[in-house]
């Protein structure tokens, strides 16, 4: 997987100073760089009757959207708050400064729909637990929780306990 890793560029001090960005469009817009990064996303999942892959705003969009059309199933889109039309549940969650939210329609993957969750990056894992969250409470099971990179120094996977969370690539 090191071909994918020397596609993405690191930003350090974005959005702010501390913090080293993993900078994902430069692998995006490469056209081998993107099919393998989907392709390696969904391989665990090929045969697993997966019915939604749950994509997280917004890269979680643009790779679970790929990942889906790959497993063959539906796509379902958790949100920032205020941006979904219909009835929807809401989960916030803690920031290293203050609180933020996310949304997923109410009957969005209701009737024990099993649903594999992607995002970029696992990072605290404070937005994935959120997210995960939000899909028990729409009526899903979750049966996996699927990022391209995660930053084993933040320990996200302790947020995560009892879920089955695969990364691509891990610093
Ligand atoms: P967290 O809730 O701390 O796990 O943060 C995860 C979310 O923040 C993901 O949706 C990422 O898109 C974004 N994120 C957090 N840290 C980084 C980073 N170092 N580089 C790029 N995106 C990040």
């Amino acid at each position: 997987m090191d071909h994918l890793k020397a596609k993405i560029r690191h930003v350090p001090d974005f959005p702010k100073p501390g913090i080293l960005f993993y900078d994902i469009t430069t692998l995006l817009s490469d056209q081998q760089g993107f099919r393998d990064t989907v392709d390696a996303l969904a391989a665990p999942y090929m045969g697993e009757d997966i019915d939604q892959v749950v994509g997280i705003e917004s890269r979680g969009f643009i790779l679970g959207a790929a990942v889906a059309t790959t497993l063959g199933c539906g796509f379902v889109p958790i949100r920032k708050p205020g941006k979904l039309p219909a009835a929807s549940f809401r989960e916030s969650y803690n920031l290293e400064y203050g609180t933020d939210a996310l949304e997923i329609h109410q009957d969005a993957c209701a009737g024990n729909q099993r649903i594999l969750v992607v995002d970029d990056v696992l990072a605290t894992g404070g937005t994935a637990r959120a997210a995960v969250d939000l899909v028990k409470k729409a009526g899903g099971k979750v049966l996996g929780v699927a990022f391209l990179i995660e930053l084993d120094f933040l320990n996200g996977r302790a947020k995560l306990p009892g879920e089955p969370v695969y990364s691509v690539l891990r610093y």
